[in-house]
């Protein structure tokens, strides 16, 4: 749909620039710029990169002046130039400009990522970026990198405040990909909420790591008004969680962190990706009994998905395994593309 959105935007004018950036993009700049629709890729964090590109683009400057993080067309060659570093403090960074949104539509949607939602109006934030572990289906590291970066808590209820306050925000559904990856700083948000009596509703529809996770930090995170949490286990086979997933996650810790989530009246769904290469039926099916015999309010099974960027791809080409020709706009994590 976007390479069809930059089409349109060529018959309109066809001097109009069409960038695009994200996860697809960032994994495949080349077969991305292949469409010449497509004028320039922007890889991985967009805020710096595209502020420079624009800045140059506005006064006639192309080829731009630090092609760092982007890959664009050279007559008739694509130019592909990695980024060369993320952006340390993201505190750096101003807040979202959602004044230039129309938040009131964003605000019909009973809840923007799916999953449990309590109150309304909601919507979504991001303090973190970025993901220490190498899990073989996960492509973020394409777009933010393997160092974990956050934004400070004063930052965190800044936003927060700035929900409430500008927007009548009364939930939020936070999208990073490990919120409490950092139990220290979790903690202190937590605790400037419940000390402030700041009136908001938050879950984490995006997973958290068991890893991460404490009975003391669930606590705080139910005090501070968390009242659902997903967390994504994978499989049910250490065995695959250890030698296919690359997960650093134990499963003898699933149980005691369900309990205490519950027991702290926080809901709780949990994840599940079966079908990886070298996985036996035996696993899946094991995967799938433990799953339904979780005492939680939520269990989702996935398919895994070979996305462009990810080892899961790479694996699944080494051995022959795609189903040809692979057709990105099938990719969803419920329509296996691969036979085992
Ligand atoms: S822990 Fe989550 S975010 Fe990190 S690599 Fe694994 S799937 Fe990706």
């Amino acid at each position: 749909m976007a390479h069809h959105v930059c089409k349109l935007i060529k018959q309109i004018d066809a001097s109009i620039r069409t960038i695009m950036g994200g996860a697809h993009p960032s994994s495949v700049p080349d077969e991305v710029l292949a469409d010449t629709h497509v004028d320039i890729v922007v890889i991985g964090e967009g805020e710096m990169v595209l502020r420079k590109l624009v800045g140059d683009l506005s006064k006639g400057v192309f080829p731009p002046t630090d092609t760092s993080a982007l890959a664009f067309r050279e007559g008739d060659r694509i130019r592909v130039f990695p980024p060369t570093s993320y952006i340390e403090d993201l505190d750096v960074l101003p807040m979202p400009a959602r004044h230039l949104l129309p938040m009131q539509l964003y605000f019909r949607h009973a809840a923007p990522h799916g999953g449990a939602v309590k109150r309304h109006p909601v919507t979504n934030m991001i303090t973190s970026r970025g993901c220490p572990a190498q899990c073989c289906f996960c492509s973020i590291h394409t777009v933010w990198g393997r160092i974990f970066r956050v934004h400070r808590p004063e930052r965190v209820i800044q936003e927060i405040e700035s929900l409430i306050h500008d927007y009548g925000v009364r939930e939020i559904q936070f999208e990073d990909d490990n919120l409490t990856l950092n139990r220290n700083r979790i903690q202190d948000i937590c605790r400037v909420i419940v000390a402030r009596r700041i009136d908001i509703t938050w879950s984490t529809p995006n997973g958290v790591a068991i890893y991460a996770l404490d009975k003391p930090t669930l606590r705080l995170m139910r005090q501070a008004g968390c009242h659902h949490i997903s967390i994504a286990i994978e499989s049910g086979c250490q065995r695959v969680l250890n030698e296919i997933i690359h997960k650093p996650l134990q499963l003898s810790k699933v149980s005691p962190i369900i309990r205490a989530a519950r027991k702290n009246g926080i809901g709780v769904s949990v994840f599940f990706v079966i079908g990886f290469p070298g996985e036996t039926m035996e696993e899946i099916r094991g995967t799938i009994t433990y799953g339904l015999k979780m005492r939680v309010d939520a269990v989702l099974f996935f398919t895994a998905m070979p996305y462009p960027g990810t080892e899961l791809l790479n694996e699944c080409l080494a051995r022959g395994l795609l189903c040809t020709p692979v057709n990105y706009a099938q990719m969803r994590i419920n329509y296996p593309m691969f036979d085992t």
